[in-house]
């Protein structure tokens, strides 16, 4: 097979590309970057949902805190439509800030916390670095092993995540 100039010009270049993307995700991983596709636009506020609960054996939930690990205020707190396990409360987001995932499976549970470090709008990413990830055969055991100032925002997402079809935002500031 013979290659053009112009076709093999354009094969190297989206050889190299590629082979840049590679370095790229590479380079993410070992900072621990993670980008999360969860971020929802709303006006000029950029947000994620506090969401889930739990099925019969299982369940997840999304929460976010504060830099601290406080709750934050909610723009909007939904109240009609089908509520079971899914959006709750649509929260600003803003760097510094936590966004917690629990999975529940019945006692046994894991959590993961990411801090946010950018945003990504057009692809609807807020890129992140995994704070820790714990992994329990109890709620108790899972909670020791968190930072202090998460143990609460944690034990709030876990709660969600064990939540029988969960209407309602558990970590969200009055
Ligand atoms: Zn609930």
């Amino acid at each position: 097979m013979f290659w053009s100039e112009k076709a093999f010009k354009s094969y190297s270049q989206a050889l190299e590309n590629i082979l840049k993307t590679f370095d790229g995700i590479a380079k993410k991983q070992q900072q621990g970057i993670k980008e999360l596709y969860i971020l929802e636009v709303y006006g000029d506020l950029l947000c994620a949902w506090e969401k889930g609960g739990a099925g019969c054996n299982t369940g997840s939930a999304t929460v976010i805190a504060g830099s601290q690990g406080e709750a934050k205020k909610a723009i909007k707190v939904r109240t009609s439509g089908h509520l079971a396990g899914r959006e709750h409360a649509l929260i600003p987001v803003e760097i510094g800030d936590h966004i917690i995932f629990a999975f529940a499976f019945k006692r046994k549970c894991i959590v993961e916390i990411y801090r946010v470090v950018g945003f990504d709008v057009a692809r609807k990413a807020i890129i992140s670095k995994k704070v820790v990830e714990v992994e329990g055969q109890a709620i108790e055991e899972v909670l020791q092993k968190l930072p202090e100032n998460l143990v609460k925002a944690a034990s709030a997402a876990i709660a969600k995540a064990h939540c029988y079809h969960c209407r309602e935002p558990h970590y969200i500031a009055k």
